[in-house]
């Protein structure tokens, strides 16, 4: 019996997001057997890990979710894996869900707690909620809810690295990345970075982020949306926060012209600071507040910008 992760990384160095379903894989029990893709991840013996599985593919190694499935699938059958983990990213819920349906199973996502017999605790709608419920199959798949379980380390000793050849079918690369388009704020992941700053339908407009971008510029922070700024085409589905957008847990989340619907709360509560940036003072987000200007943010952003120019000069 043992359990089997998929780690996502950035040129071998994993996600905080994967570190993160590392610690509920090792709470399932049994020996941790990892499965990474393009490259060796490094440290991954200090959480638990035992055995690395590597492939190297050009094919899939950018990304192609039914193939990192397929990698999955083998996996299985070698190891002998009773429960597959992934992190509850786009790309983790994406494979296993093809995995899920590759095998005919149940899967169950957004998981912060695992029991005995197949019992789960489950993030649901868009964090009110938490469900006790029971994966009825031989071979549990599971993904964990960003930001609800720490990483943690244990005391293990390096990680074995095996290399391993993918067996694909012709259809397991039918949909794969090809190509990377920059954007403005590539290079500072939204849910990784230690400052957001969004904006709602209050910014007005795709031009009206760009006084937001240079905010964040300052601040080295990122830049999020709500969902009617994604809808509207002002900014794409990456930036959008939220219950179906990406779940943030910054030190600090400036909120600019978002009125703060639970939908958009359910990506952002996990911030340690929320500044709102409102025109109305009776908006629903100031009750998720911490601290809360109360103006145009035409006027109050660029303000705050100018404060950090006069203070970093
Ligand atoms: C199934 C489902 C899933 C959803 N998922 C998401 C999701 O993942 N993320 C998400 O964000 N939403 C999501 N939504 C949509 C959500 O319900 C809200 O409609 C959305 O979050 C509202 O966006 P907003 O706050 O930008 O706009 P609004 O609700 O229109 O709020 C705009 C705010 O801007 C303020 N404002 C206006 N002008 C100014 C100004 N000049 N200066 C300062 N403040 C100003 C207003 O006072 C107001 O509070 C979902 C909805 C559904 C039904």
């Amino acid at each position: 019996m043992s359990v089997l992760v998929l780690v996502e990384h950035d040129g071998g160095s994993p996600d905080e997001l994967s570190l993160q379903a590392l610690a509920l894989a090792r709470d399932v029990g049994g020996p941790v057997h990892a499965l990474s893709i393009g490259a060796a991840v490094t440290g991954l013996g200090a959480y638990g890990v035992e055995t690395l599985h590597v492939v190297e593919d050009d094919r899939l190694s950018a990304y192609a979710p039914a193939a990192w499935a397929a990698c999955l699938d083998q996996l299985v059958g070698e190891t002998g894996a009773q429960a597959v983990v992934a992190a509850g990213t786009n790309r983790g819920n994406e494979v296993l869900g093809h995995l899920a349906a590759r095998r005919d199973l149940p899967f169950a996502a957004n998981v912060i707690a695992v029991g005995g017999d197949g019992s789960v605790t489950r993030v649901r709608w868009g964090g009110s909620l938490l469900e006790e419920a029971r994966i009825e199959s031989e071979l549990k798949l599971l993904t964990v809810a960003p930001h609800m379980v720490e990483a943690g380390t244990v005391n293990g000793g390096e990680a074995r690295v095996e290399g391993m050849e993918a067996e694909l079918a012709e259809a397991d690369l039918v949909v794969r990345v090809v190509e990377h388009a920059e954007t403005p704020s590539a290079g500072i992941s939204l849910a990784e970075a230690k400052v957001v700053v969004s904006g709602g339908r209050g910014v007005g407009s795709a031009d009206g982020f760009g006084m937001l971008e240079e905010l964040a510029g300052l601040l080295n922070a990122a830049v999020g949306c709500s969902r009617v700024v994604t809808m509207a085409g002002w900014r794409p589905h990456t930036d959008q926060v939220g219950q179906t957008g990406t779940k943030v847990a910054p030190d600090l989340y400036i909120a600019c012209g978002i009125s703060g619907a639970t939908q958009h709360i359910a990506g952002c509560k996990g911030a340690k600071k929320i500044l709102a940036i409102n025109s109305d003072a009776e908006a629903p987000i100031l009750a998720s507040a911490d601290y809360a200007v109360i103006g145009d943010l035409t006027e109050v952003v660029p303000a705050i910008t100018a404060e950090l120019r006069k203070a970093q000069s």
